[in-house]
């Protein structure tokens, strides 16, 4: 095949393959234990299977209603309200979507302007960035405290302009597994009251909180959640990363928005798995049993580690754990990662890329959300180091 013979100028000249693509493939060719790309090692409920097994059969096969089929849309609404006392209107004001990044890239497109600043916090999910420029937005970046990766208000509040559109906020943070606080909560509210700022709410992980925290979801802070789209994912819940079906929740006017681009983007995701969705999240404990659940994931892994070299800071949520290797070594962590993947068979993902100008903390990030043999069989390798 020919390729295109003329210059393509890029809309996205800096943007390269994901480093998730780039790490599960390296992982791949080298037969290593990959706990890079974020994604279940263990497989969804067999229920769950069967209930979209079933949809498929009974025929439910063809397009499902723009913005979500109904139903689903109801029992998110109860489950929300049940949680974070807030009620959304399953006809206006929720949308189903082709996973989070469908609905992330869809808030951005649909509310972001040209010129508008967009305030995102470093390390950042690497999807928020490239959304804000194809927008024509202006990304302003913010950084988290290195080490305890919290905000600094008094320092935030000075990125705050009238050009400022909006702030990407994600609790529980990917990757530093740090989460936000009722007090950070309130202090945003006070930041943006009487503004015309929109705050993208990524709460992927709502349901993955450890210690006894609880998720501080924009929705308990009436005053934010009439500014904020909430973005969630049940790829994250239902060990179901492949399915890629998540949501998004906002007051109706901004709904409206969303739903113009939603139309023209996917149109509507996958039916039958919106049936069984429905179904299945009525079964509250699938959700509620996660914190525990991924809590001993993670003390587990921590345990391996104790004694080695490597310095854990434990993550309050996810299901990724930083570990940083800077007694054992000066490398750059992106070359570091590779020679580990390659040398001792096990994949992380260097936390620099979760910078634009890839700052070094000498720091990994890995996916504990595997089975146990395979978490030792990880550190194992890596505690002799
Ligand atoms: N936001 C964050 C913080 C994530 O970690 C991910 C994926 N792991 C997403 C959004 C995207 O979710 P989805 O797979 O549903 O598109
Ligand atoms: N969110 C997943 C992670 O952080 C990756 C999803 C993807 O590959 N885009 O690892």
């Amino acid at each position: 095949m020919p390729t295109y013979p003329n210059l393509i100028a890029s809309k996205l000249p800096a943007v390269q393959t994901s480093i998730f693509t780039v790490m599960s493939k390296l992982a791949n060719e080298h037969n290593a234990i990959n706990l890079s790309q974020g994604f279940p090692g263990f497989d969804c409920s067999p229920d769950l299977a069967a209930l979209v097994n079933k949809y498929i059969k009974k025929g439910f096969n063809q397009y499902a209603p723009m913005p979500g089929l109904y139903e689903l849309r109801r029992v998110i609404s109860e489950k929300t309200a049940e949680l974070y006392s807030l009620t959304y209107d399953p006809e206006t004001e929720i949308t189903i979507t082709a996973g989070a990044t469908q609905a992330i890239f869809t808030t951005i497109n649909a509310l972001v302007r040209e010129d508008d600043e967009v305030i995102i916090i470093e390390p950042a999910y690497d999807c928020y960035g490239p959304a804000v420029e194809l927008a024509g937005g202006k990304p302003v970046f913010f950084q988290l405290h290195p080490g305890k990766y919290t905000i600094n208000w008094s320092e935030f509040q000075k990125l705050i302009n009238p050009r400022t559109r909006m702030i990407i906020i994600n609790t529980p943070h990917n990757p530093t597994g740090s989460v936000l606080s009722a007090t950070d909560m309130q202090k945003l509210e006070k930041l943006t009251n009487n503004s015309n700022i929109i705050i993208l709410s990524d709460e992927v992980y709502e349901h993955i909180v450890f210690d006894g925290l609880e998720h501080q979801s924009v929705a308990r802070f009436p005053k934010l959640a009439q500014r904020s789209m909430i973005v969630s994912s049940f790829g994250k819940t239902f060990h179901t990363t492949g399915w890629k079906i998540g949501y998004c929740l906002a007051p109706a006017n901004l709904m409206a928005e969303f739903r113009k681009v939603h139309q023209y983007t996917v149109f509507s995701a996958n039916t039958p798995i919106q049936y069984a969705y429905a179904d299945f999240l009525q079964r509250k404990d699938e959700y509620l049993k996660l914190p525990s659940f991924y809590q001993e994931k993670r003390d587990f892994f921590n345990k391996l580690f104790e004694g080695s070299r490597f310095k854990i800071d434990p993550s309050a949520g996810t299901y990724f754990q930083l570990l940083n290797y800077s007694a054992i070594s000066q490398e750059k962590d992106i070359d570091f990662a590779r020679r580990l993947t390659i040398e001792q068979g096990v994949a992380s993902i260097p936390v620099s890329v979760f910078y634009h100008k890839m700052t070094e903390n000498k720091t990994l990030r890995f996916c504990f959300a595997k089975d146990n043999d395979e978490l030792e069989k990880a550190a194992e390798k890596l505690i002799k180091l």
